[in-house]
């Protein structure tokens, strides 16, 4: 459709660089899993044997690599979560682990920045997780690899760090539910499509940022992504 088609200009369509390639990966929906590492389960205290459950931010709450974050409203505890992100290029539902990964298109890393005291808060009274963790760059995200040119990585090291020092550091092998298990959980709650992006969990090491605070982040095999956080917009 063109613009006339609308009654106010269309918003753009959010979309993450695909390295090697001249074009972009179009996003539609950003999922996210929550609790899929033991020693993350472990420091906030939950339960390990729980299923995976799926919380969502927004396309437009991405942020390419190279981004000033600014320092997110309402929270005093912004915290960050490196996470393999997946990139599907077709979905649908019921979709078997044996099948998951013909649906793949590639893979990066990215953080999944959390308003941790808000999130806890919400968690206490119940309510929906919306407000720790969708909010405006909350998904700061590196370029794409490609599955075509590198395979799907089931092992590999997963590390973040805040000014040069290592905070965050696991591997993928210690995933709780791999990537094709995910695909077919999160395929069973809704119908994946192209274009949406799964952000697979977290390991071990979330802490605090401040503002000025430089982030370095990656996935062996996958790809790094830098960051920095901003004063408050
Ligand atoms: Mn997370």
């Amino acid at each position: 459709m063109n613009d006339s088609a609308f009654v106010i200009p269309a918003p753009p369509q959010a979309s993450l660089p695909v390295v090697g390639e001249g074009k972009s990966f179009p996003v539609r929906r950003i999922w996210c899993v929550g609790r899929n590492y033991v020693e993350h389960i472990r420091e906030m205290g939950n339960d390990e044997r729980d299923p995976p459950f799926f919380f969502a931010k927004h396309a437009d709450m991405l942020e390419h690599d190279g981004a000033t974050i600014p320092y997110p409203p309402l929270t005093k505890d912004l915290h960050h979560e490196v996470e393999l992100i997946v990139a599907m290029k077709s979905g649908g539902l019921n979709i078997p682990t044996d099948k998951a990964l013909d649906h793949v298109y590639g893979y990066a890393v990215g953080i999944d920045l959390t308003r941790r005291d808000l999130q806890l808060a919400a968690r206490k009274k119940e309510r929906p997780w919306e407000i720790g963790k969708s909010f405006d760059h909350s998904a700061p995200c590196s370029a794409l690899q490609p599955a075509a040119k590198i395979g799907h990585p089931s092992k590999g090291k997963i590390w973040l760090s805040v000014n040069g020092t290592e905070r965050q550091k696991g591997d993928l092998s210690e995933l709780i539910w791999s990537v094709p298990e995910i695909i077919w959980k999160l395929s069973q709650q809704v119908e994946i499509g192209a274009g949406d992006i799964i952000m697979t969990g977290t390991p071990a090491g979330v802490a605090a940022l401040q503002p000025g605070d430089r982030i370095e982040c990656g996935v062996d095999g996958v790809g790094t992504l830098k960051v920095s956080i901003g004063e408050p917009a």
